[in-house]
């Protein structure tokens, strides 16, 4: 078996062997969104229209498709991507099963899009011990794992099993995790699906989803929903977030040495609570999540006393971005209340980058030592 950097560096490439000469190492984006039909009589090609198809789609969904043991569709944002598997399972009197604690636009869409279609949307926090019962009816189970921003997990395989039971579809939220991080459609799940906005691409220049599954059936379903619904990504977007994917093993070597150093520093800092990285071996979910997971990444949150003193620490850091989104080279930090999570004021999501674990760990407990000051 090929190791991750291999796969990273060669998915959706052609292997050099079968390279005509003189063709370009590094072919660049299609933006064409008309091509050449021939003929009246001549057959459709497989590339007509930029909404319906284009090759470098086909070369990023290739790749994705091979790290997550599926087939990948790609989506113009993870919002879309999230959206489409809704709709595939939505008709009235049908149940949709969401986390109560994962990606807030999740339940949004669900509530204000699928609730007034007649659909029945429950909502269940991801640690929850998922109540005997609370999957009957259901047409879907949606899970994110680990889930954002909380960092609580639940158990891929156990719930593949009780949603095929209650005759639903298991789609899994792995935008955290990535492809390198698990893989659910080998632990029973229908459908992964992730935004792409985040590690996967990598580097916080463009917003990106996609769906895989193994089922081809679910896969066609998608493919004609996106080319319908238009919810398309620019072939530029896609041909960066295939640059990006090169470097992903990298990546999340780097900021998951550095999640784990912040996470053991944060721990010993007196002004902060409730440190959460599934990579340490006392953090709640870490049974679990070394079960299912095949790697760690780079998010992890923390909870300081208030918002103010969130601010204090931001302010006094020299390295730490206060922006949205995870996943990228900077380290970032992400106070969570504020986009209305039911969380505490003062916490934190913090995305560790690829700066220098011993420069972050300064950093990080010198802008802590100043809150408060
Ligand atoms: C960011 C995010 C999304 C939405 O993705 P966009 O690319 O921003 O539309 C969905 N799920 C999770 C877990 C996310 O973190």
């Amino acid at each position: 078996m090929t190791g991750d950097g291999t796969r990273c560096v060669h998915a959706g490439h052609e292997p050099a062997r079968d390279a005509e000469i003189g063709a370009p190492l590094h072919a660049g984006p299609v933006l064409s969104s008309t091509f050449h039909l021939g003929l009246p009589g001549d057959p459709t090609p497989a590339d007509f229209y930029g909404r319906a198809d284009n090759p470098t789609w086909r070369a990023l969904e290739s790749a994705v498709g091979e790290l997550d043991g599926g087939e990948c569709v790609l989506f113009g944002s993870g919002m879309a991507a999230v959206a489409a598997v809704l709709r595939l399972a939505a008709r009235p009197g049908a149940a949709v099963v969401l986390p109560a604690d994962g990606y807030y636009l999740a339940r949004v869409l669900a509530d204000e899009e699928l609730a007034p279609l007649g659909v029945e949307v429950r909502a269940v926090p991801t640690a929850g011990g998922w109540p005997e019962g609370v999957l009957e009816g259901a047409a879907l189970v949606l899970v994110e794992t680990p889930s954002n921003p909380g960092l609580e997990v639940c158990d891929i395989a156990a719930l593949a099993e009780r949603a095929h039971a209650a005759g639903a579809l298991l789609a899994v939220d792995n935008t955290t995790a990535t492809p390198l991080g698990q893989r659910p459609l080998e632990l029973g799940a229908d459908l992964v699906v992730a935004s792409d906005s985040k590690a996967l691409a990598g580097h916080g220049d463009l917003v990106l989803g996609h769906v895989s599954s193994a089922d081809p059936v679910l896969v066609g379903r998608l493919r004609a929903a996106r080319a319908r619904g238009g919810a398309v990504p620019g072939p530029m977007e896609v041909w960066l977030a295939h640059r990006g994917l090169g470097t992903l093993d990298l990546r999340l070597e780097r900021q998951a040495a550095n999640a784990r150093a912040l996470a053991l520093a944060l721990r010993e800092h007196g002004c902060v609570t409730d440190v959460r990285w599934p990579g340490l071996a006392d953090d709640p979910a870490h049974a679990v999540a070394s079960r299912q997971m095949r790697r760690w990444n780079g998010v992890l949150r923390f909870t300081l006393a208030s918002a103010d003193a969130v601010a204090e620490f931001l302010a006094a850091s020299r390295l730490i971005a206060s922006a949205t989104s995870f996943g990228g080279l900077r380290t970032t930090a992400d106070r969570r209340e504020r986009w209305g999570d039911a969380v505490a004021p003062g916490l934190v999501r913090l995305s560790a980058g690829c700066e220098d674990t011993a420069d972050l760990v300064a950093d990080v407990l010198a802008a802590l030592d100043a809150v408060g000051r």
